[in-house]
């Protein structure tokens, strides 16, 4: 059994080629093979979200705090609120963020194939980000 402490991790900014606007990451864990799976703590300040992306073996949010938007390649752009939990599947393009005027939090829980949890692709528009296009 390990117990990894609150604090024992520094939170880090989520990096400018991955992020438009404000994030915080907090890198809870991240387990040694035969295990895959790993887990981030995600704040979003209003208005920022990731880019469009990909993960491999399918990603899983749970919803902790605020508000948030979320839309997958061809869809609608969805809300997210405390306590739902998202399922992305693998290969699945989509992203996810905060809604343009209140921040939210996020668990983001995903298994690595190769080493790899997700494929980052390009930035979300300011359009798409408003829901106008998908
Ligand atoms: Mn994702």
């Amino acid at each position: 059994m390990d117990i990894q402490r609150n604090g024992s991790i520094p939170s880090v900014p989520g990096p400018a080629g991955y992020f438009t606007g404000t994030v915080r990451m907090d890198m809870r864990f991240s387990r040694e093979a035969p295990a895959r799976v790993g887990g981030v703590i995600v704040t979003f300040e209003p208005g920022a979200r990731t880019h469009w992306h990909t993960h491999p073996l399918g990603q899983t949010l749970i919803v902790s705090a605020g508000l948030g938007w979320a839309q997958s390649d061809g869809g609608p752009r969805k809300e997210l609120r405390p306590g739902d939990i998202v399922w992305f599947a693998p290969g699945e393009r989509h992203w996810h963020g905060a809604t343009s005027d209140t921040a939210m939090t996020h668990i983001a829980i995903a298994e690595a194939l190769d080493g790899e949890a997700v494929t980052w692709l390009d930035a979300v528009s300011d359009a798409q980000y408003q829901g106008l296009e998908s």
